[in-house]
């Protein structure tokens, strides 16, 4: 990250946590839009592809960018569905680096062989990986697998930094240890996450053969692993958290008078521009149109839940709820 960048996202994150803990105003400095719901896979807990498949066209995604970039974003993740199935995906990139976000963007990288130009504008990849081949394609499905070793190993030649995402179910409970051997071996850093119920964006429960404490223990090893300076992402504090977590049934809780940050440090946008604290509220909060109206006004400052296991968001929500320790973390680990 250039120096510029790096002072223009502290200066969004130190003005959005302010006005938090002043309980103003809401003033995101991330921001997460999900380009088109239309994916090539079919994830076993994701409900993505079975969603509204229309999007945006450029005109209203450089409208939608414009008004982003007013609210004071400054931390653009480009996520889907499938980013890489729009043909316009390296134009979308550019119209967001035009505006001096820092651009992250989320593929299964399936496509990246065919369409390597889309991605090359991109700040950092985030991709999929829940272990080896058979744990992948059991949480993934066939097909699944193909290519992304390739494409993260081009990646990280041609110097773009990558981030693989592993979600901790079933099949990749005994993966971390492989995947951070692949880690290291490739130059790619990794983050774990839980896999989460009960929202429009997910499917499928939580497996009922994994007792909760295996999962605890997990997340616990896990801590020691980074402590170990191993390639792992992930926060301490986030590792913490959910090595502390009741019931990994559960995603997230309404919690007496508690705080979230979603909606006042960093949203979420559908694929047709409309905004909503964070992805788990889509379907349980009213959205607002960003094309057609200012979330700093327009939102109504609730959320469904103030406490949350969902892997994204419980990152975010620590910059705002532990911000010293959590916001030097997140310096050291993407700076
Ligand atoms: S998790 Fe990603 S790759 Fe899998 S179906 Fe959902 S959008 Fe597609
Ligand atoms: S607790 Fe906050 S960040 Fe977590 S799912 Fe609920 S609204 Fe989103």
């Amino acid at each position: 990250m250039r120096l510029g960048e790096k002072l223009a996202l502290g200066y969004a994150y130190g003005t959005s946590l302010l006005a938090y803990m002043a309980d103003g105003a809401p003033r995101p400095f991330s921001a997460t839009w999900a380009v088109t719901n239309r994916c090539n896979l079919r994830c076993g807990y994701c409900n993505c592809p079975f969603l509204d498949p229309s999007h945006l066209d450029l005109p209203r995604v450089a409208l939608l960018f414009d008004r982003l970039r007013a609210m004071g974003i400054r931390r653009l993740g480009l996520a889907g569905g499938e980013p890489m199935l729009r043909k316009d995906l390296g134009e979308i990139v550019g119209l967001a680096k035009d505006r001096g976000f820092w651009v992250s963007v989320n593929s299964n990288l399936t496509l990246y062989a065919r369409h390597p130009e889309r991605l090359h504008l991109a700040d950092l990849v985030y991709t999929s990986l829940d272990g080896d081949e058979a744990a992948h394609e059991g949480a993934r499905g066939e097909g699944s697998w193909a290519g992304v070793l390739a494409a993260i190993g081009e990646l990280v030649r041609i110097g773009k930094p990558v981030i693989a995402i592993c979600v901790v179910t079933e099949h990749s409970l005994d993966q971390a240890d492989g995947i951070l051997r692949r880690a290291e071996a490739a130059g790619f850093r990794v983050h774990f996450q839980p896999q989460c119920t009960d929202t429009e964006i997910v499917r499928g429960r939580m497996p009922a053969s994994v007792a909760n404490e295996e999962f605890r223990a997990f997340w616990r090893r896990l801590r020691d692993e980074k402590r170990r300076g191993r390639p792992i992402v992930s926060s301490s504090a986030f590792l913490e958290y959910l090595a502390g977590w009741d019931d990994f049934a559960v995603s997230a809780v309404d919690a007496l008078g508690e705080r979230c940050a979603a909606g006042h440090g960093f949203l979420y946008v559908d694929p047709r521009g409309r905004a909503y604290p964070c992805a788990y509220t889509k379907g349980k909060t009213t959205p607002v149109d960003l094309l057609a109206a200012d979330w700093r006004t327009a939102w109504d400052r609730a959320t469904p839940c103030t406490r949350c296991i969902v892997g994204p968001m419980l990152e975010f929500n620590l910059l705002f709820q532990r911000p010293l320790a959590s916001a030097v973390e997140s310096v050291r680990t993407y700076a």
